[in-house]
């Protein structure tokens, strides 16, 4: 089954069309790139499987259902923002809990999700620290934790290494990897680096304009580029 299906999703901002007739099924538990040049497009889309942005036309089913009118809180989803916002003066523990005390749960409840998230992650002994006596990877891995401990049933991660240095980068590339490959997660992971994008996707979409180029592996679309935006944005061989 597929987590999520959209289709023939249009979107315009005024007159501006910004995607034009997207068709594309996210699968359960497949780690998914989203990868264009900026302005393509990719967090417009995003957005709009988060339901923070509705399309203009098109339809976006999510677990089966159409979501199109479903509100955010309502979509079994989480998204990860470039800028993880952590909250200064609550401890790592309440940071990642957090989500869990807006719904209400009981304490218990709480406790084991929020060390069960903690050690997915592996910050589990940095729990009672505050946000500023983590480094930027532990950080980011605590923002991790608080969206996986709502259990979302997909994972939209826009561009959540793009503030790190280069060396730290690469690292929490790895991270992020051998954390997909445990978890399963469903997600939909959006980057306009190339080299990312290989490195972490099972398949590629490649974006242009608002349009879909090519969809595939990373080896289908280095080996047998669409086109030669593809080959370009990919550095494939001629
Ligand atoms: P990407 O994430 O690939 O860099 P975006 O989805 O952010 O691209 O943007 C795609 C296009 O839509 C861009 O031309 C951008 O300027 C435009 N855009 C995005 N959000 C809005 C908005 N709220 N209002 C008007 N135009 C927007
Ligand atoms: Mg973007």
């Amino acid at each position: 089954m597929s987590s999520v299906n959209i289709k023939n999703v249009q979107k315009k901002f005024d007159e501006q069309v910004v995607l034009t007739r997207i068709n594309l099924e996210v699968r359960d538990h497949e780690f998914l790139v989203l990868l264009g040049p900026s302005g393509c497009g990719k967090s417009t889309l995003l957005r709009m499987i988060a339901g923070l942005d509705n399309p203009s036309s098109g339809q976006i089913y999510i677990g089966g259902t159409d979501a199109t009118r479903l509100p955010p809180k309502d979509r079994n989803i989480a998204m990860v923002f470039q800028n993880y916002a952590l909250y200064p003066h609550l401890s790592v523990f309440e940071n990642i809990a957090f989500p869990l005390r807006v719904r209400g749960e009981e304490r218990a409840a709480i406790e084991k999700k929020v060390r069960w998230a903690a050690q997915i992650v592996e910050i589990e002994r940095h729990l009672s620290r505050k946000p500023r006596q983590m480094s930027g990877g532990e950080r980011q891995r605590t923002a991790l934790a608080r969206s996986l401990v709502r259990e979302p049933a997909v994972f939209l991660l826009d561009e959540p290494l793009s503030n790190l240095d280069a060396k730290l980068r690469h690292t929490a590339r790895e991270e992020l990897r051998l954390f997909q490959e445990r978890v399963g997660l469903t997600s939909v992971y959006v980057t306009h680096d190339q080299v990312e994008a290989m490195g972490l996707g099972q398949r590629i979409v490649v974006m242009d304009r608002g349009e879909i180029r090519q969809i595939g592996t990373p080896r289908d679309i280095y080996e047998s580029p669409a086109d030669t935006f593809v080959a370009t944005f990919i550095g494939s061989p001629p």
